[in-house]
Formats: structure tokens, C-alpha cells, sequence
């Protein structure tokens, strides 16, 4: 535990990524990106989703009733989807077997891993990503993928189309041939800047159907990945631990080290 003299946070390390934190250590901290979507009344949601609601539960006013010396807090109430803004699907999401890992069961270390994000932001609405479009971009930024690794895809729709309509119509998306090649690297966790990783038009969900296959997880709404586009670095996404949940809102992050 740090003591008073000793300010420091405790920092988020993995051996052999990060510096650890010693007393008297120069402690070297990454910079962190956020990849998180804000949840908010009217939020955009995935056609047939129910909407976003936040109201004010206690007010200062309210609360300042029961207590003394003018103490009084403020709450609020979330209505909210499980797979509502940035968000991660468990394999209970999709697969319907009763063993299936629902999301508080899915081990912590598939939250916390390396990754890359993979530039295919070139890509026009409404179409579907490749094999050779994979590895096109992985050649490009001398990336590769790795047993563990989360895959982040920044398709171009967040940076052209949040805010605007299009945002829930217009989304490109995996074919499942693609979504077979990166998980058969070994990745855990496909993660795309759009509503779904699946492209708006599919009717069968072909990389949620791979993720049902090689049981694997997926992160879906992030937001700007062009701070990460064409690197490696830490992603770090916890979902809460919903009892038998099927998914559940992240805060996605980017650790970076500095050079
Ligand atoms: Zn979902």
C-alpha cells in the first residue's frame, strides 16, 4: 500500500512491458488513449436494442435532508442495453449451449493484452473485409498477429460517420473467412470502431458466428483508434461483472509506451 509520503498511483504494469513500481524506481508510465464511446440519454443503439436512459436518482437537495453538516450526494439510474455503446459480447452472447461462458466467466486476461490495430480505414460503406485485405494491412505497418493478442480494426466509420445517421446503417465488416484467419492466429478478442464487427448487411453474422465456433470474444463501438492505427501497444477493456450477463460496457484503453 502506498503510504502518505509516497503519492504515487499505482501503475498498471506487465512483466516485461512495463517498468515496475519500486520505491526509488523511475517509474516510466504509458500514455493512456481512450477508445470508449460515452454513454449518454439518446446514445446510439443497435437497431432493435433498447434505448439509453439516465435519470437523476438522489439530488444534493434531496439527499442534504437526511444528513448533517450540509453533506448530500447526488446518484443516478442507467437503463441501458448490455451490449449498449462500447461494449464487449461474451460466448453466451451468441451460442446457446449450456456451458457457454457467460461474461463474469470469461478470464480477466482476455481483457488486458497486447494488441494491434489494424488500418483498413480506406474501406467504403457497406462492404466487407477481406483475407488479403487483412494482410495487406498487417504488411503495411510491419504488424503481425499473436497467440493473445486482441485485433482492433479501425474501419474509417467512427472518424467519418459518428454523429451522423449513417453511423447505424452504413458499417463494413468482417467476412468470415477473415474473422477465421485472425483468430486462427491466436487472437482473443476482434475489436472494430463501428456498431458490430459484422457488416451492416449480413443476415447470418458471419464473424459472430466464428466467434461462436473458436469461442472468442469481440468489442464492438469503440471509438477514434487513429492514436493506435498501425501499432502495438497494451488494450485494455474490463467488462463488469454481470452475473450470467451476455455482454456488458467497457471502458477501452490504450496503453502506450512512450519512446
Ligand atoms: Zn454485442
Amino acid at each position: 500500500m502506498c503510504s502518505q509520503s509516497d503519492p504515487s498511483p499505482p501503475v498498471p504494469f506487465r512483466r516485461g512491458v512495463f517498468s515496475f513500481h519500486e520505491k526509488g524506481a523511475t517509474v516510466k508510465r504509458p500514455r493512456l488513449i481512450d477508445l470508449s464511446q460515452e454513454i449518454f440519454e439518446g446514445a446510439p443503439v443497435f437497431s432493435g436494442h433498447p434505448e439509453t436512459k439516465i435519470r437523476v436518482a438522489d439530488t444534493f437537495e434531496q439527499t442534504r435532508l437526511r444528513y448533517e453538516e450540509g453533506y448530500g450526494y447526488v446518484t443516478e439510474t442507467i437503463d441501458m442495453s448490455t451490449h449498449g455503446t462500447t461494449h464487449v459480447d461474451s460466448i453466451s452472447h451468441i451460442d446457446p449451449s449450456p456451458g457457454a461462458s457467460t461474461i463474469d466467466r470469461i478470464p480477466l486476461e482476455w481483457f488486458y493484452t497486447e494488441a494491434v490495430c489494424l488500418d483498413i480505414s480506406g474501406s467504403p460503406a457497406r462492404t466487407y473485409f477481406t483475407v488479403p485485405m487483412i494482410e495487406a494491412a498487417l504488411l503495411k505497418d510491419d504488424l503481425d498477429i499473436r497467440p493473445g493478442d486482441t485485433v482492433l480494426i479501425n474501419s474509417g466509420h467512427y472518424e467519418r460517420r459518428w454523429g451522423t445517421p449513417a453511423w447505424l446503417t452504413d458499417y463494413p465488416g468482417l467476412t468470415r473467412e477473415a474473422a477465421e484467419f485472425i483468430f486462427g492466429k491466436g487472437a482473443v478478442n476482434i475489436g472494430q470502431d463501428a456498431p458490430s464487427i459484422d457488416c451492416v448487411l449480413t443476415r447470418s453474422f458471419p464473424a459472430h458466428q466464428v466467434c461462436r465456433e473458436m469461442q472468442r470474444i469481440n468489442t464492438e463501438n469503440l471509438a477514434d483508434l487513429r492514436p493506435i492505427t498501425g501499432r502495438r501497444f497494451i488494450f485494455c477493456a474490463f467488462p463488469l461483472k454481470i452475473r450470467g450477463g451476455s455482454g456488458s460496457p467497457v471502458r477501452a484503453v490504450a496503453f502506450i509506451e512512450e519512446e
